[in-house]
């Protein structure tokens, strides 16, 4: 979520006087940029700012004879950049698990394939180009068909070819590795763009934040960096042309905000931000095993939101007690065929696994939009947002559809599981969706496969007509979950990604709040539970209106959970309703906000300074 800030948005400047020590060309002036959140926390210190390391690689041909030295020195380096690639994998499996360590899965691949090295030793033998040329030549046209695809995920893939072709080309021409291993001093990274192993290469000790002028929430540079716990913000643009070497820079990858040349007041309110952040993590051990409970002993759920099973873990280390929302079109990821059932049910088996006993919520594969399978390429559409996304796209592919529906049900046999849909607008996609869950159990039955037929059935409320409806919705499913991040979009008019419009985006509208209030009291008029999973929930400044409101769960990023069960902690619902209260009395999101901003301080001043 682009959430407001007291300190400005993008390209915000301020007259002051940068207060870090950092030596390097310096500007008079602070200024902001906004960029995508990718990995928690904020780092603050001197920018180094990462050549691309280009390698000048000219037409350069080799004499017939020269062919097979030629031949057997780029098998050596394929050789040697395999070794790289195999090592880095295992130490990151090691240190962070093997579902990031698969991620170096596709240079693997495309070191392994015959047909690509084929294709550069054709070059070398038939047209007496040097490896270099030939190799660099052969991977770039490559690069460019991944970036042509219109699947973004598979788009974002283009980087693991980069990072294959530097590779192949150190080991060519024998230049050393990237100089960070020599830092002394604590540094954040510029750099056009990190690839995986790259980052995956970090030291965690002297690399304390990295911003990019590229990437997405969804590349394997940034899950590499949030498992690392590297705040990290992409998508930035221009970042590495607006900064010097030496600058002083904030990264707060909470917030997907880069600060160049930080006045004093920004540098305190940072790092106070810093503080509040480290706090949390230094009392997560307190409260992690304590209930997310009012001071006046009333319980909701926290839980956390994941992508990848094994982030099941994460969150149970930081306090949750369940998955409330499950984002399973992440299955979808890096591939060209479709997840099978039994991949999907080995996903879903191994979270239930790791969550002994406390419930999953899976949501059905929300793609289209801005998340992609190999059959979006398929499509073009001019509004892909208004388009055939998320329980659309299912209904219309109902073998896929089906196929995920399977393996939930045969999963809910080993634990608490409940499934919900996702970007309901109206009941008889609701109807649809649960007519194809009856089919497949009455299957499962026949097959004699076990599966609980209790199973909750939920939808998220992601659009005013679901809101507004939400009475209707409330006899025909078992729980809502509220997903902010689209309803403010669509509520708004306002595309949750697009940096030039992100000012207008908040759940503090008043019109957001009223649409949040419908659903919440049709689901307590219908006895039905109530979540919300946006980032809404993350944020602790709505907190006390959430709970004023009565919503009985919040589903969070892992990253925020602590903070969103301590202010839980710190109200009593009389006074959560009082600021609920007061909140829908004003007219203005900025009213909203700056009040809520205001109640935070009052509640938990150690927090809130
Ligand atoms: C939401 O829209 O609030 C939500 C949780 O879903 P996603 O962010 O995956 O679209
Ligand atoms: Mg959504």
């Amino acid at each position: 979520m682009r959430s407001t800030h007291s300190y400005g948005r993008s390209s915000t400047r301020t007259n002051g006087r940068p207060c870090l020590p950092a030596g390097g060309l310096r500007r008079d002036r602070m200024e902001i940029r906004k960029g995508i959140a990718v990995s928690p926390g904020v780092a603050i210190a001197p920018a180094i700012v990462l050549d691309s390391e280009q390698f000048r690689i000219t037409r350069r041909s080799i004499e017939p004879g020269e062919v097979e030295a030629e031949l057997a020195r780029f098998r050596g380096a394929v050789d040697r950049a395999l070794a790289e690639v195999r090592e880095l994998r295992q130490r990151v499996t090691r240190d962070i698990g093997d579902k990031l360590g698969a991620i170096f899965e596709v240079q693997d691949r495309l070191l392994t394939d015959p047909g690509v090295t084929q294709e550069i030793c054709e070059i070398i033998q038939r047209e007496h180009y040097a490896p270099e040329y030939a190799a660099s030549t052969i991977l770039r046209g490559y690069a460019r068909k991944f970036l042509n695809l219109p699947n973004r995920y598979m788009a974002e893939r283009v980087t693991d070819v980069y990072d294959v072709e530097k590779r192949l080309l150190r080991n060519l021409i024998g230049a050393r590795r990237e100089s960070l291993g020599t830092l002394t001093e604590p540094v954040v990274i510029v750099a056009h763009d990190l690839t995986p192993s790259q980052t995956a290469s970090l030291d965690r000790t002297k690399i304390l934040g990295f911003a990019t002028d590229l990437g997405g929430r969804t590349s394997h540079t940034t899950i590499i960096a949030r498992a690392m716990g590297i705040p990290a913000v992409v998508g930035l643009k221009t970042i590495t042309a607006d900064i010097s070497g030496g600058d002083s820079l904030i990264i707060d990858g909470n917030r997907g905000l880069v600060v160049i040349n930080p006045d004093e007041p920004a540098v305190a309110r940072f790092r106070e931000a810093q503080r509040r952040f480290g706090l949390m993590e230094k009392e997560l051990g307190d409260l992690r095993d304590l209930p997310a409970v009012t001071l006046d002993g009333h319980e909701v759920k926290l839980w956390g939101n994941i992508e990848f099973p094994h982030d099941v873990s994460t969150c149970l280390a930081r306090g949750a007690n369940g998955i409330g929302l499950y984002r399973t079109e992440f299955l979808y990821l890096d591939r060209d065929q479709d997840p099978t059932e039994e991949e999907h049910f080995q996903a879903y088996a191994e979270a239930i696994g790791l969550l002994k006993g406390q419930p999953l919520t899976i949501r059905t594969c929300d793609l289209g939009a801005d998340k992609f399978t190999h059959l979006s390429g398929d499509y073009d559409e001019r509004n892909p947002f208004l388009g055939c996304r998320s329980i659309r796209f299912s209904l219309q592919h109902i073998g896929l559809f089906k196929t995920q529906l399977r393996a939930i049900l045969r999963a809910s046999a080993l634990g608490p599981t409940r499934i919900m849909f996702p970007l309901i607008t109206n009941l008889k996609e609701l109807r649809q969706a649960k007519m194809l869950l009856n089919d497949v159990r009455e299957d499962l039955e026949d097959e004699d496969v076990r599966f609980d037929a209790d199973m909750q059935v939920g939808i998220m409320i992601e659009v005013p007509s679901a809101a507004i409806m939400a009475r209707h919705f409330a006899r025909e499913c078992d729980f809502f979950s509220i997903g902010t991040n689209d309803l403010v979009q669509y509520t708004l008019a306002v595309d949750r990604s697009n940096e030039r419009v992100a000012s207008l985006y908040t759940p503090g509208h008043p019109a957001v709040l009223r649409l949040i209030r419908t659903v919440v009291e049709a689901a307590k008029e219908a006895g039905i539970g109530v979540a919300v999973c946006g980032e809404m929930a993350g944020e602790p400044n709505y907190t006390p209106v959430l709970l004023g409101l009565g919503v009985d769960g919040f589903s969070v990023s892992p990253a925020t959970l602590p903070e969103i069960k301590k202010v839980i902690r710190s109200a009593t619902m009389d006074q959560a309703r009082e600021i609920c209260d007061k909140v829908f009395r004003f007219d203005s999101d900025r009213e909203v906000d700056a009040y809520l901003s205001e109640i935070s301080r009052r509640l938990l001043p150690e927090m809130f300074a």
